[in-house]
């Protein structure tokens, strides 16, 4: 960021003599055109100055602007009184230029360490600790298979020794009253006093009494969660607790012709943990917008070519980013102007220059919005998969990619084995659970660029970009181990169930039809085969 401020303010001097010299080459012969250039160079100033720490120079520019715009409006060649004014400024913001080139080595520092740094507690470490070595071994490996690493302890002392070797990021602790004594719950908290902030326990248990519970609580208990213990529930804990992201970062498309601002924007948001895509040629919107799809767009108001205002016309008018939140970041003042583009479909309006704080609250609070909104359209209730629908949309843009790339992509479809009987056996509910289990797995275990939806019932797909035929294998039958080596529980009856997977590839299958075709295909073998296997369809 020191180095896009210094490259900014070493380019004021150039910026400003390139003003003076549209300046007369309009007085000698009056021009719209040109007169239109130079307002939107003012413009871009006058919004950039703040933002590159040099505030003088949107002051400056922003006077100039004030005066450009009325003489936009009037239509007519300037008269002598505001060519005077107009000259005055243009002076004044060569000089204003000049001392920030001058100054810009004493550009203070920035603090370059964004709130996204990760933190120790990221670790994917747990401890499970209890007397009962069947329940505790079985949960570990349950929770082994969200790919988390588990080490499991039977004896007090060997979990006070542990803690002090490596701190976990979570403990799990078993055995607790009413049969025991709280022998246990006293040793957890004297761990818990030697340190100085407390570890996080999830204490998993019998129904207890509101004064064991407590006393749970007291030793740094964060979740009680009942017996038999719903794995979802746990790998949900655990998943806040180690800060494990459920949901991909905010996708930001920032669009502006200047591209330090852009930039300067992009760094911004990133360092607020947020993935964001620049387009300086507002021409060239159309690819971006498809494939990187956005949560929002934030769009500078006044580009050559094609304005801020006619570029959310265009984009609304596809159906398929109605609803996409276009942000206009401008340093335009002028509230009517500000409400005819909101007529256009602009949804918020942010003023140049920005606070980074604020640039990334405002910009957070339309993304999350945006994400719930689209989810009722793109997501599946049950499992907040993508739907078919979308599934399907993605499976295009995919495809298209990797043939202008020219690389590999797997498409797999993977159905649940006898599921109609789990359903029969031990009720709906317990199904929707195993439907949900094998969401959250493929969640987990999948790289976050992976795409994965639900088709409906028990039936799911997957796109994994850029992984070929072996690859895709290997994956996708670690998956299926790790689905069958799930517990689920209804009541006290415990059970495990297999899914089936058929795998097609790009370039083997080479257009949308074929390759779902061709998984499809695959997905039946697989379940004529037996059941609880991968087959890769390979003609
Ligand atoms: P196969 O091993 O051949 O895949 O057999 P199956 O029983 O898994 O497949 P089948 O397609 O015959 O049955 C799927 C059942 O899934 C039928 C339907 O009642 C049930 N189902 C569909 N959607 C849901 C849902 O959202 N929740 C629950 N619990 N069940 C569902
Ligand atoms: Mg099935
Ligand atoms: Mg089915």
């Amino acid at each position: 960021m020191a180095m896009l401020r210094a490259d900014y303010t070493a380019r004021l001097p150039a910026k400003a003599q390139e003003l003076e010299r549209l300046w007369k080459q309009l007085c000698s012969s009056w021009d719209a055109g040109a007169l239109a250039t130079l307002h939107r160079l003012t413009h871009t100033l006058a919004g950039t100055g703040g933002a590159f720490g040099a505030p003088a120079i949107s002051e400056a520019a922003s006077g100039l602007e004030r005066t450009l715009t009325g003489l936009t409006e009037t239509a007519r060649p300037a008269n002598e009184t505001q060519k005077a004014l107009i000259t005055g400024q243009l002076n004044e913001l060569r000089i204003v230029a000049a001392d920030a080139a001058d100054g810009s080595d004493e550009c203070e520092a920035i603090d370059a360490t964004g709130p996204c740094e990760q933190s120790a507690s990221t670790t994917q470490r747990v401890y499970a600790f209890g007397d009962d070595t069947r329940f505790i071994d079985s949960l570990a490996q349950q929770i082994g298979h969200f790919g988390y690493e588990v080490e499991t302890f039977t004896r007090l002392n060997d979990l006070e020794r542990a803690v002090n070797r490596a701190v976990p990021a979570v403990i799990i602790v078993d055995a607790l009253p009413p049969h025991k004594d709280t022998g246990g719950l006293q040793a957890i908290q004297r761990i818990q006093c030697e340190r100085e902030s407390p570890l996080p326990v999830i204490f998993v248990a019998e129904p207890i009494s509101m004064a064991h519970r407590l006393e749970a609580v007291r030793a740094g208990g964060v979740a009680h969660l009942n017996k038999p213990v719903d794995i979802g529930a746990v790998i949900n804990k655990l998943d806040l607790l180690t800060g494990k992201r459920q949901y991909e970062p905010f996708r930001i498309l920032i669009i502006d012709d200047y591209a330090p601002q852009a930039k300067y924007h992009a760094l911004i948001l990133e360092q607020a943990g947020m993935i964001t895509a620049i387009v300086n040629d507002p021409m060239q919107v159309m690819r971006p917008l498809v494939e990187f799809s956005p949560d929002i767009i934030l769009m500078d108001m006044y580009m050559p070519e094609c304005d801020g205002v006619e570029l959310a016309r265009l984009i609304r008018q596809q159906e398929a980013y109605v609803s996409v939140p276009i942000v206009f970041l401008s340093t335009e003042q002028d509230t009517d102007k500000q409400l005819s583009a909101m007529k256009e479909g602009a949804d918020d309006f942010l003023t140049k220059p920005i606070q980074a704080g604020h640039l990334v609250s405002s910009v957070t609070a339309r993304a999350e919005r945006s994400r719930i909104l689209r989810s009722f359209m793109e997501r599946d209730g049950l499992t907040g998969l993508f739907n078919h629908t979308k599934v399907k949309e993605q499976l295009a843009v995919e495809l298209a990619r990797a043939k202008r790339q020219n690389t590999a992509l797997a498409y797999a479809m993977l159905d649940i084995d006898d599921f109609k009987s789990i359903n029969d056996n031990y009720g709906h509910a317990a199904g929707d659970r195993v439907i949900k289990s094998l969401a959250r797995l493929l969640r987990q275990r999948l790289r976050t660029g992976d795409i994965i939806g639900r088709y409906g019932g028990e039936e799911f797909a997957v796109i994994l970009p850029g992984t070929n035929v072996q690859d895709a294998f290997t994956v996708l039958d670690q998956l299926r181990e790790n689905f069958l080596g799930l517990q689920h529980s209804c009541g006290d009856t415990v059970f495990s169930v297999s899914c089936s997977c058929g795998i097609a590839t790009y370039p083997e299958f080479s257009d949308i039809s074929l390759l779902s075709d061709a998984a499809d295909q695959a997905l039946y073998r697989a379940k004529r085969e037996g059941k609880d296997r991968v087959v890769l369809n390979d003609r």
